[in-house]
C-alpha cells in the first residue's frame, strides 16, 4: 500500500493511530514500573500497522505533533485507572525537537487528561542530539522543567557525544535492541552492554535493556548491571483494553540462569549489581585473614589485599600491573605449573609449596596456595583468583611437636611394660609394641576385644568381670591373670591402669600398663612351698622335741 500524505492525513482525521502498551519491569524483581506507548495504524482491513510504514511519511506532512497529540491522549485516557507509581513513556522523533511547541503540547494534553506529568518519560533517539543540539537542548530542558523524565532511546546505534548525556540531564538509557539479541551469542555485545552499563552507573543514568525476549537474556542483562528490562519476554506491545491484565499479571520470576557457549552460569544473588558486587568483593578483600590476589590472564598482578603484601613481603605498588615473574623470580619456577593448569581452567586448592626466602639467606617460607580461574559471564577465563595463608609457623610447631612425640614414643618403647589405652566398654584402643615381643600377638590382632582370646581359659571370666567392675565403679584396676603367649605357654602378667574422665565425669579412658611377672609369681610360687615345708619341717623338729 502506497502510503502518501493524503492518506496519513485521512488517518489522523479519523483517529485510527492507536497507542499500543510495552510493560517495562525491574529486571531483579520482576516488578511492573510503566509502559512504552507506541503508535499502531488500526487499518480497517489490512489491522494494526507498525510505525516503520507510516511514521516517515507523518513526519514529512509536518503531522508529527498531531500524531503525538492523539496518542498521547487515547494513551492517557486509558490509563486513568493505572496505580500511580506506573509511568508511560512517549516516543519523540528527533525532528520534533526543533518544535518550540513540543514543551506545551505535552503539558497541554496532560493537563486536560488530568495525568501528571511527573509520571511521563520521554524518548528520543541520539540521532535528535546530533541534528540541532541547541534546539534539543532547549527543548528537552523546558520538558525536564515540566517534570518529565528523559530517556535516551536506541543507546549505542547512534553518534551522541557522551557530554550531552550528562548536560541533557538524562534520567535513563535504553541499550538498543541489537545488543541485546545477540548478547547470549557475541562477546562483543556483551563488552558492549557492560561498557554502556558502566556508562549509566557512573552518570547515575538508569538503563534499560530493550527488546529481551527469553528469561536467559533477562539473566545476563541483570548479570551484567542493567536494572530494567523490557520486550517480549516480559510482554508484546497490547492494546489499551488490555492493559488491566498487564498489570494485575504475576511477577515473573527470574531464574537467573544463562548458558553461553554451552557453559551454564548462575547468578549468585538476585540482589546485587555489578557496583555492588565490586564493592563486597572489596570488602572481602580487606577484610579477609588469607592473602588474596587477582591475576590477569597475562599473570600480572591486577588487585591484592594488604595480607597478599605482607606475606609476600612486598608493598602492592611494587606488584600492581606487574608480572610475577618480573616480580618474584625466585618463585615464580614453582607458581608457573599451577598458574597454567589454572589458566586452563582447572581450580586447585589447598596446595602446600615451601619457597625459599625472598632473597637469598632468608628462611623458608611454607605456603598454602589456592588458585580458582576467574571468569567473565560466558565462563571463559579471563585471569586467577589467588589465596594464600602462610603457614610457616605452624609448620615449625607441627615439626617441633611431631619430634617430641618421636621422643615420646621411643621412651615408651624402651619401657619394658606394655603401655595400653581401653575405652570405656573395655575396648583396647591401642597398646605398645612390648606387647608383640612379649606374647608373639601383632597390636592388630590385640585391639578392640581380641585380648580376649589371649587370656588363659582359667582366667578370662575373672579379668572380664573385673574389669567391667572396675568402668562401672570407676577405680583403678590391679589384676594379675595369666596369658595364653603364641607359642602355647602361659605366662603370668600384671595389668594396672587408672580412669581419665570426661567433662561430665564419666569414664572417658583407661590409660595403664601391663607386666611380665612370670618369674615373680614362679618365686612367689617357690617361697610359699618353701615355707609350707619349713612349717611342716619346724612342726615336726618340734613334735621330735616334745618327744624326746
Ligand atoms: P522504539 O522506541 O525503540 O520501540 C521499540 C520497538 O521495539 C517497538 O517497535 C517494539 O514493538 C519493538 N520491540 C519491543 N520488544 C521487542 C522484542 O522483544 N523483540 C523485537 N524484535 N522487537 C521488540 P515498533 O512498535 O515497531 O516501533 C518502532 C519505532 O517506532 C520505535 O522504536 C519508535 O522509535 C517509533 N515509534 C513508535 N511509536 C511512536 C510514536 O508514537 N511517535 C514517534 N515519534 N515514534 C514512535
Ligand atoms: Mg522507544
Ligand atoms: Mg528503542
Amino acid at each position: 500500500m502506497l502510503i502518501t500524505r493524503k492518506v496519513v492525513e485521512g488517518v489522523l482525521e479519523r483517529g485510527e493511530v492507536v497507542p499500543f502498551f510495552q510493560p517495562l519491569r525491574e529486571l531483579r524483581s520482576g516488578r511492573l514500573l510503566g509502559f512504552e506507548l507506541l503508535a499502531r495504524w488500526q487499518h480497517p482491513e489490512l489491522g494494526s500497522i507498525l510505525p516503520h510504514s507510516f511514521i516517515e511519511t507523518i513526519e514529512r506532512s509536518g503531522l508529527l505533533a498531531e500524531l503525538t497529540r492523539q496518542v498521547l491522549s487515547k494513551a492517557l485516557r486509558a490509563s486513568a485507572d493505572l496505580p500511580d507509581p506506573l509511568r508511560l513513556a512517549v516516543n519523540i522523533s528527533p525532528s520534533q525537537l526543533k518544535d518550540p511547541g513540543l514543551c506545551c503540547l505535552i503539558a497541554d494534553t496532560a493537563a486536560e487528561m488530568n495525568f501528571s506529568v511527573r509520571r511521563l518519560s520521554i524518548e528520543i533517539t541520539e540521532t535528535a542530539l546530533v541534528d540541532d543540539f541547541e534546539s534539543a537542548r532547549k527543548n528537552l530542558g523546558s520538558v525536564k522543567e515540566l517534570g518529565c523524565r528523559l530517556l535516551l532511546d536506541d543507546f549505542g546505534t547512534g553518534y551522541s557525544n557522551l557530554r550531552h548525556l550528562q548536560k541533557l540531564g538524562f534520567n535513563g538509557l535504553k541499550i538498543d535492541r541489537s545488543f541485546v539479541s545477540d548478547v547470549l551469542h557475541s562477546r562483543d555485545s556483551r563488552k558492549i552492554v557492560a561498557a554502556i552499563v558502566g556508562l549509566g552507573q557512573s552518570l547515575n543514568l538508569t538503563t534499560i535493556a530493550e527488546g529481551i525476549e527469553c528469561e536467559e537474556q533477562a539473566s545476563l542483562m541483570l548479570y551484567l548491571g542493567c536494572d530494567v528490562g523490557q520486550g517480549w519476554h516480559y510482554g508484546r506491545p497490547t492494546p489499551a483494553a488490555k492493559i488491566g491484565e498487564v498489570v494485575h499479571a504475576p511477577q515473573p520470576k527470574l531464574s537467573a540462569k544463562w548458558s553461553v557457549a554451552g557453559n551454564d552460569q548462575h547468578l549468585a544473588s538476585l540482589e546485587a549489581s555489578p557496583t555492588q558486587r565490586v564493592a563486597h568483593l572489596q570488602a572481602i578483600y580487606d577484610g579477609a585473614p588469607v592473602g588474596l590476589c587477582l591475576l590477569s590472564r597475562d599473570l600480572r598482578y591486577l588487585n591484592l589485599n594488604q595480607h597478599f603484601a605482607e606475606i609476600n613481603k612486598t608493598s602492592a605498588s611494587d606488584m600492581i600491573g606487574q608480572t610475577v615473574e618480573s616480580v618474584f623470580p625466585r618463585w615464580f619456577p614453582l607458581y608457573e605449573p599451577y598458574l597454567k593448569r589454572a589458566l586452563a581452567g582447572e581450580a586447585l586448592s589447598g596446595l602446600e609449596v615451601t619457597r625459599p626466602g625472598l632473597v637469598p639467606g632468608d628462611v623458608d617460607q611454607t605456603i598454602l596456595i589456592s588458585y580458582s580461574p576467574a571468569r567473565d559471564e560466558a565462563g571463559e577465563v579471563i585471569g586467577i583468583s589467588m589465596a594464600l595463608v602462610d603457614i610457616t609457623l605452624r609448620k615449625q610447631d607441627e615439626t617441633a611437636l611431631r619430634s617430641s612425640e618421636e621422643r615420646f614414643r621411643t621412651l615408651i618403647d624402651r619401657n619394658p611394660q606394655t603401655p595400653w589405652i581401653f575405652d570405656r566398654d573395655g575396648n583396647v584402643l591401642d597398646v605398645g609394641v612390648q606387647w608383640e615381643r612379649l606374647t608373639g600377638y601383632t597390636r592388630e590382632t590385640t585391639l578392640a576385644s581380641g585380648y580376649l582370646e589371649t587370656i588363659y581359659a582359667a582366667d578370662r571370666e575373672r579379668v572380664v568381670s573385673y574389669v567391667r567392675d572396675a568402668i562401672a565403679h570407676k577405680t583403678d584396676m590391679d589384676i594379675e591373670w595369666r596369658v595364653v603367649l603364641k607359642s602355647g605357654e602361659t605366662c603370668w602378667v600384671r595389668s594396672r591402669g587408672s580412669a581419665v574422665f570426661d567433662e561430665a565425669g564419666e569414664v572417658y579412658r583407661y590409660y595403664g600398663s601391663t607386666e611380665d611377672i612370670d618369674e615373680l609369681v614362679r618365686l612367689r610360687r617357690y617361697k610359699a612351698q618353701f615355707e609350707r615345708t619349713r612349717t611342716v619341717s619346724l612342726g615336726v623338729a618340734q613334735l621330735q622335741a616334745r618327744l624326746s
